[in-house]
């Protein structure tokens, strides 16, 4: 999980609403551009552009609310897709690339499940600009293949990991009140000895609540 910084833009807005059933996946194509550097130039003056957020080694940038057309792929998109730029290293550089897709792949599962509500990621709802440009047209931009081929990936590649990451973040959900087999001797033993009550298995536990644990294992 990582945070999303919320620095919304006051130029280049266009204050339509959007119900998203999508995402369209870009890269900045201006190397070495942090995602702060790119809010910085998007809140500057008029860009006729724009897009949701931006992605960097470091940090995620949202510039623009979920529920608010951007400008990113054309008109057609626009009014239905997300749009979210993968930002690029200043020459190659396989650590921060592999910091930039980590990063994305969390933040795109996070938006599918979170926000839009999609389980199944399919070529209908995660596209790239260019697969946007080649079904609907009203774009000429190819990114980010150009970006993903340097590094050995696809659109496809990205949609599974997406794909995978949006199972991981459901079974979460799911899952957070079943005890695993590996633990459920312990389980059984903790309740058993008064030492804790058992519920909330997925928990963090605080430093004084160990203590408590391990005072009541010694005293009662
Ligand atoms: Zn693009």
């Amino acid at each position: 999980m990582f945070e999303i910084i919320n620095k919304h833009i006051t130029k280049n807005r266009s204050y339509k609403s959007l119900i998203p059933q999508g995402i369209v996946v870009h890269e900045t194509d201006n190397p070495g551009g942090t995602a702060e550097a790119h809010y910085r130039y998007f809140n500057s003056a008029d860009r006729q552009a724009s897009a949701h957020a931006f992605i960097d080694w470091d940090v995620i940038v949202q510039t623009i609310p979920w529920n608010e057309q951007a400008w990113h792929a054309g008109a057609y998109a626009n009014a239905r897709f997300i749009g979210i730029e993968l930002c690029r290293p200043s020459k190659h550089d396989d650590i921060k690339f592999g910091a930039v897709w980590e990063k994305s792949i969390w933040l795109f599962a996070h938006l599918y499940v979170n926000e839009l509500n999609i389980k199944e990621i399919t070529k209908d709802n995660l596209l790239s600009h260019d697969e946007i440009r080649m079904r609907f047209g009203g774009t000429t931009h190819t990114d980010p293949t150009g970006y993903f081929k340097e590094y050995g990936k696809t659109i496809n590649d990205f949609r599974k990991d997406v794909q995978n990451k949006v199972n991981e973040l459901l079974n979460k959900e799911n899952d957070s009140d079943k005890i695993s087999d590996w633990a459920k001797d312990a389980w059984y033993w903790v309740k058993e000895a008064a030492i804790s009550d058992g519920t909330r298995p997925k928990d963090f536990v605080t430093r004084e609540e160990i203590w408590t644990m391990l005072y009541r294992m010694g005293n009662n």
